[in-house]
């Protein structure tokens, strides 16, 4: 039990240091992982710019996402180093789909984030945070011990009227539903129409486009 209370209170020291970095655990009693980890310790660091449909650029988008991703491998790392030093069981997921049928992840990071009170489920099938609207990047790693957890978010808060993202998506992939837990992803957005359109970049840029113009549009921390 020392143990256990020890581990939490070096991550938390850890993340006391990127007080701009939100975070939260979960149990992960609801996962595929149940039975090799108790919890995940889920990130949402904020893109380096938060951008808004006036300023939006694909470069300065990939640009903000980059610079998210380095804050997070160093406090990664960080941590990994706290666990290993610990002897505590971990495993960081990957951020990549597992192939592009199903165009889904290992450990889904957006119902990790959910469920440890970082956010909600936009309508546009993004995790949207009080303070940074979606504007974050997501990660976790799941852990053999148990932590305090977060309140889980199980309802979207988007306003009602609010159909910025799906009045700004250029292929017309999202649904207008306000998200509820256990609901479908297929409810909210027709993935397989965001996926084509953002491979079609795939000769020009070696990469999907990353869009993330219903990211742009959300006016949840737009003055983050
Ligand atoms: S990423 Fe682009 S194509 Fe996909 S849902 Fe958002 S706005 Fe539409
Ligand atoms: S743009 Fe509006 S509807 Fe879309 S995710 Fe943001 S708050 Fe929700």
């Amino acid at each position: 039990m020392e143990k256990t209370g020890n581990v939490e209170k070096e991550i938390r020291s850890v993340m006391s240091e990127h007080p701009e970095i939100l975070f939260g655990f979960t149990d992960i009693s609801y996962s595929d992982y149940a039975g090799e980890y108790a919890s995940a310790l889920v990130f949402a660091v904020p893109y380096g710019e938060q951008l808004t449909p006036e300023d939006y650029t694909e470069e300065r988008f990939d640009r903000g996402i980059q610079a998210a991703r380095t804050v997070l491998e160093s406090v990664v790392d960080r941590i990994e180093g706290i666990l290993r030093d610990m002897q505590v069981k971990y495993w960081i997921p990957p951020v990549a789909q597992e192939n592009e049928i199903e165009l889904r992840a290992l450990f889904s990071f957006k119902t990790a984030a959910a469920r440890a009170g970082i956010g909600w489920f936009g309508k546009n099938d993004v995790i949207i945070t009080e303070k940074y609207g979606p504007r974050v990047r997501l990660s976790a790693i799941l852990i053999d011990v148990p932590f305090e957890y977060g309140i889980p978010v199980t309802k979207g808060r988007c306003p009602e009227e609010c159909t910025k993202c799906i009045d700004i998506c250029p292929c017309k992939a999202l649904k207008g539903r306000q998200w509820e837990e256990g609901m479908d992803r297929s409810e909210i957005i027709d993935y397989q129409k965001c996926n084509r359109m953002r491979s079609a970049f795939i000769p020009k840029l070696g990469r999907k486009n990353a869009c993330g113009l219903c990211l742009a549009a959300c006016p949840f921390g737009k003055q983050a």
